[in-house]
């Protein structure tokens, strides 16, 4: 990974083609950069109703003005987890074939982690992969799923059952369309943020804390500052470990027991930030139920979250039990046992197997 400039990641994993991330306010406007960034005359514009009413037309006319000859088209999901599906991936595929899309063509994934997981696995199909370029437009986008080349589809068995890893061409993230993000969805990517610092870099938990206000606030430096640290962590770990054979685990810090939650609430409760949320103070109270870690730290943790607004303990009603049911299911757990991702401080964590069961109720409970 290397930052050439404020605002620029380069990412490299071995064997594939190397992208960059920029980040910076106005990116959907410029016309250059967009362009820039598709090779052939056709690109699909894939988004979700939500997002294309308020970014797709401005995507358009910038690739337009610049690249006038491009064959352009546009398809809108409706939003929310629930379209990742085979049936609206098949959709996508019915748009990029009413397009006569080529082996240059390129998929444009205008929208959150939903669209731009399902575009990427449209992209990474048709013809046995075209490119995708990622315009994240939330923050959970922008600072983990448009980066790293991990796509998938959702079954009703389970989430991104069917997928595949297929490296964006490049990650455009203009983080002045988050003034138009709900709160709410703020606040998950927050979660997300503070995670890299859990585990890779504590001072990062302490420029949070100096800049709770101005994230809340939507301040667009302090935002964009976030962003760039975040993906520059992200893009490092993935470097390091693209197909999640070891450090890349780490990136699932609260996840265990975030997926617990959000599955025992059939995912109408806390959103996945949230949920995480809660995981992350699960994880540091487990950790420290092992010995190897200290109180200060899950509190310093507590508090950061808290002031961003996000839940700090289980929700009322989940039992103990039925949660450590999921936690047996998880995708990540391997057979022999359960696997969590604990920390020995702030900024420091690492995979540890074969907790036992009782450690982890204790940690629910307490
Ligand atoms: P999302 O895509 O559903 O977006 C959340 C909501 O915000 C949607 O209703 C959307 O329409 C709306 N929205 C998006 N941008 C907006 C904007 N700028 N203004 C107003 N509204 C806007 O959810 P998400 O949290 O972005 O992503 C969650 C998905 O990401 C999950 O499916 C998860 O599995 C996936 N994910 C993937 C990876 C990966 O590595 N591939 C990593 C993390 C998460
Ligand atoms: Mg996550």
């Amino acid at each position: 990974m290397s930052t050439s400039a404020p605002g620029r990641i380069e990412v490299e994993v071995a064997g594939a083609q190397p992208y960059r991330i920029t980040i910076a306010p106005g990116l959907l406007d410029d016309g250059a950069a967009l362009a820039a960034q598709v090779r052939g005359r056709q690109a699909l514009v894939l988004s979700d109703d939500t997002v294309a009413p308020l970014y797709a037309a401005r995507v358009a006319g910038a690739l337009r003005a610049a690249r006038p000859e491009l064959s352009l088209a546009h398809f809108a999901l409706p939003a929310g987890e629930s379209s990742k599906t085979l049936h609206w991936f098949g959709r996508a595929i019915d748009a990029l074939a009413a397009l006569g899309a080529r082996r240059d063509a390129c998929v444009l994934a205008l929208g959150g982690g939903v669209v731009g997981d399902l575009a990427g696995f449209a992209a990474a199909c048709w013809m046995r992969g075209i490119d995708c370029v990622q315009l994240p437009t939330t923050l959970l986008a922008m600072v983990d799923s448009s980066v790293g080349g991990k796509t998938a589809v959702d079954l009703p068995q389970g989430k991104n059952l069917v997928g595949a890893f297929h490296p964006p061409r490049a990650v455009l993230a203009d983080t002045g369309v988050l003034r138009t993000l709900p709160p709410r969805e703020l606040r998950a990517g927050l979660a997300e943020v503070v995670k890299y610092g859990a585990i890779v870099d504590a001072p990062f938990l302490d420029w949070l804390d100096a800049h709770a206000d101005a994230l809340l606030a939507m301040d667009d430096d302090a935002l964009a500052a976030a962003v760039a640290r975040s993906c520059a962590h992200k893009a490092a770990i993935v470097e390091r470990d693209p197909f999640e054979h070891g450090e890349r685990a780490l990136l699932n810090f609260g996840h265990t027991f975030g997926h617990a939650i959000e599955t025992e609430q059939g995912y109408g409760g806390l959103n996945h930030g949230e949920a995480v949320a809660v995981g992350m103070v699960l994880a540091a109270r487990l950790s420290e139920t092992l010995g190897l870690s200290r109180p200060e730290d899950g509190e310093r943790l507590r508090a950061l979250l808290t002031r961003f607004g996000l839940p700090v303990a289980l929700p009322a009603g989940l039992d103990a039990e039925s949660l450590l049911a999921h936690m047996r299911l998880d995708k990540k757990a391997q057979a022999g046992g359960l696997r969590f991702i604990v920390w020995e401080r702030a900024g420091r964590a690492r995979v540890l197997s074969d907790v036992p069961e009782s450690t982890v109720l204790a940690a629910l409970r307490s």
